[in-house]
């Protein structure tokens, strides 16, 4: 193990039951369930400050926060299937992680995304399995109880004013032919629905917002520790039993007496176990970190949903003074014997475009997006230096597959954009623009303009043989008292921004932490 010599360590080590590192979504709900039980001592750690700039209230303001101090501000490496370029890649770095600078979009995939994870090993995370924890994390009202859930932390609703533009986006989408999804997240999963939002009073609900401050007050036994960077676990032979972390300069430890569990995101988790000498063998000794456990899946199977854009000059203002009006999606077939949609679109009441080009103004935006995306990449470390970046590669459309579909996206925007119900919004197509039009230009377009939706997934992938990093309990192959529970868990990225995914998972895995996990020696 190569220990850090940039800190001094700090004599004396606390101690608590479970040490969760990262306190984002998934993070949040663990310890927050966790500490349920007053005999249980829990100890949550995040980099971040605990709280970020107004923004971060303000559900539609997460533009403002990107490149923000509460955002890691990663950058992918050069992308060979874009032309080497390399794509920002936010996430949140504050107390609700991700969850706080998010678009506060409330959905769940079709059933098919979580079944599908049954065939890939793991066992009881089907839809069927997974419901009752999508139930327990909301309350949703007045929608059907046989899929929605009152009374849990994290409240979703509908805002309650339709403006005019996604008005008449909606009806585009009808013309079209496809159904209206009346609830995205209860029967009907296709079609154009409106989305629900984790938003409370006009105000972002991060997962902190939900989880964690109602209840910290009234917890003795829960400790949040915010601006603290975890270097490395802690590992006793096989048995991880804490965590050392930087603090102003130095470094302390905390010990866990039953488990740690990584709830650090798709980019972190991966990384943190490789410092720690979970990983592959030969990339851990290239850095110089010491084997612990040669598991060549850490980082791999990096999945995101990629995101292509038509944008339009507009005729009329796109724009109301309505605060934090209902928002649109569309999830569609891209061939009708599928069985579940595979096309996300997007609908924005103002032109989305690449920096370098000036938007147009007033103008609208119809979004495409790959919800099943074939393309993987991989998180590596740049370097042994817990504080340095990753190098995340998505492999954005490095599956030809991917540029396919988002070309079959552009082509259902353009229709959309093309029926009487958008005819009086839209002047002129601005991007891809008039003249690309054959499968090789918009390839090309795609190639050119690429979009992350933010929504990376699968790097500690659970299931079984050497392919996956934890095991259907969420424990690390080959590592007593270490769980990872977060976005990097999912075998397969979900047809649905993930975050209402992530919830039930940590809700899941809270419940199966608190069941079967035991004491090694507690103090
Ligand atoms: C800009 C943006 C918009 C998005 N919009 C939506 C949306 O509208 N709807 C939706 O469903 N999803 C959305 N997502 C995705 C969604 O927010 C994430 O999938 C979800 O939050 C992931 O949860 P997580 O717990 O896996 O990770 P995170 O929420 O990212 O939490 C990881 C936490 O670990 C901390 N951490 C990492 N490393 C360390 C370390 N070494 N030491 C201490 N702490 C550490 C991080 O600071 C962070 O707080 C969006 C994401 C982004 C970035």
């Amino acid at each position: 193990m190569v220990l850090d010599s940039a800190v001094d360590i700090v004599a004396g080590v606390d101690s608590f039951d479970y040490v969760v590192v990262g306190a984002g979504t998934a993070g949040c709900v663990i310890a927050s369930r966790l500490s349920e039980d007053p005999s249980v001592r829990v100890a949550l750690l995040e980099a971040g400050p605990a709280d970020g700039p107004v923004a971060m209230k303000d559900p539609a303001g997460f533009p403002a926060l990107l490149g923000s101090e509460v955002d890691w501000g990663f950058t992918t490496t050069p992308q060979a299937a874009l032309r080497d370029a390399r794509i920002f890649y936010p996430r949140g770095r504050v107390l609700g992680g991700s969850s706080s600078i998010n678009g506060s979009a409330h959905l769940r995939a079709h059933r098919a995304s979580y079944d599908e994870w049954l065939d890939a090993g793991a066992t009881g995370w089907g839809y069927d399995d997974l419901l009752p924890y999508f139930r327990r994390s909301e309350h949703a009202e007045g929608r059907d109880p046989r899929y929605r859930g009152v009374g849990g932390p994290m409240r979703v609703g509908l805002p309650p004013e339709v403006a005019p533009f996604e008005a008449a986006a909606h009806k585009a989408v009808r013309q079209l032919g496809h159904p209206v999804a009346e609830d995205l997240n209860g029967a009907d999963q296709e079609g154009v629905g409106w989305v629900e939002l984790n938003v409370v009073d006009g105000q972002r609900q991060s997962a902190a917002d939900a989880y964690i401050h109602p209840v910290t007050a009234a917890r003795p036994n829960l400790t949040v520790l915010t601006g603290v960077l975890a270097r490395h676990l802690v590992l006793d032979g096989r048995r991880c039993t804490g965590v050392v972390y930087g603090q102003q300069g130095q470094q302390r430890q905390v010990r866990a007496t039953r488990e740690v569990v990584l709830c650090a995101g798709a980019i972190g988790s991966p990384q943190l176990l490789m410092l720690s000498g979970i990983g592959p063998a030969d990339h851990l000794r290239r850095h110089g970190i010491d084997v612990t456990v040669d598991l060549r899946a850490v980082g791999q199977n990096l999945q995101d949903h990629p995101a292509a854009m038509a944008v339009y000059t507009a005729t009329r203002p796109t724009a109301y003074e309505i605060p934090n009006p209902r928002r649109l999606v569309a999830m569609l077939k891209t061939q009708p014997g599928l069985a579940a949609p595979d096309i996300q679109l997007l609908f924005w009441n103002f032109a989305f475009v690449p920096p370098t080009v000036a938007a147009p103004d007033p103008g609208f935006t119809l979004g495409s997006c790959v919800m099943r995306p074939r393309s993987r990449g991989s998180v590596a470390l740049a370097s042994g230096d817990p504080e340095a970046a990753p190098l995340i590669d998505p492999g954005f459309l490095t599956d030809p597959a991917d540029v396919r579909q988002l070309v079959t996206g552009l082509r259902l925007a353009r229709s959309a954009a093309g029926t009487s119900a958008l005819a009086g919004w839209q002047d002129k197509e601005f991007l891809p623009g008039a003249g690309i039009d054959t499968d090789d230009q918009l390839g090309d377009y795609v190639r050119d303009n690429l979009f992350s939706a933010y929504h990376p997934v699968g790097t500690c992938r659970m299931g079984t043989g050497r392919d996956a990093v934890v095991d259907p309990a969420l424990c690390v192959r080959g590592v007593d008292g270490l769980r990872v529970v977060d976005a990097s868990v999912m075998p397969t990225l979900v047809a649905a921004n993930p975050n209402a995914t992530v919830l039930a998972i940590a809700e899941r895995a809270a419940e199966l932490i608190a069941r079967t996990s035991t004491t090694a020696g507690r103090v």
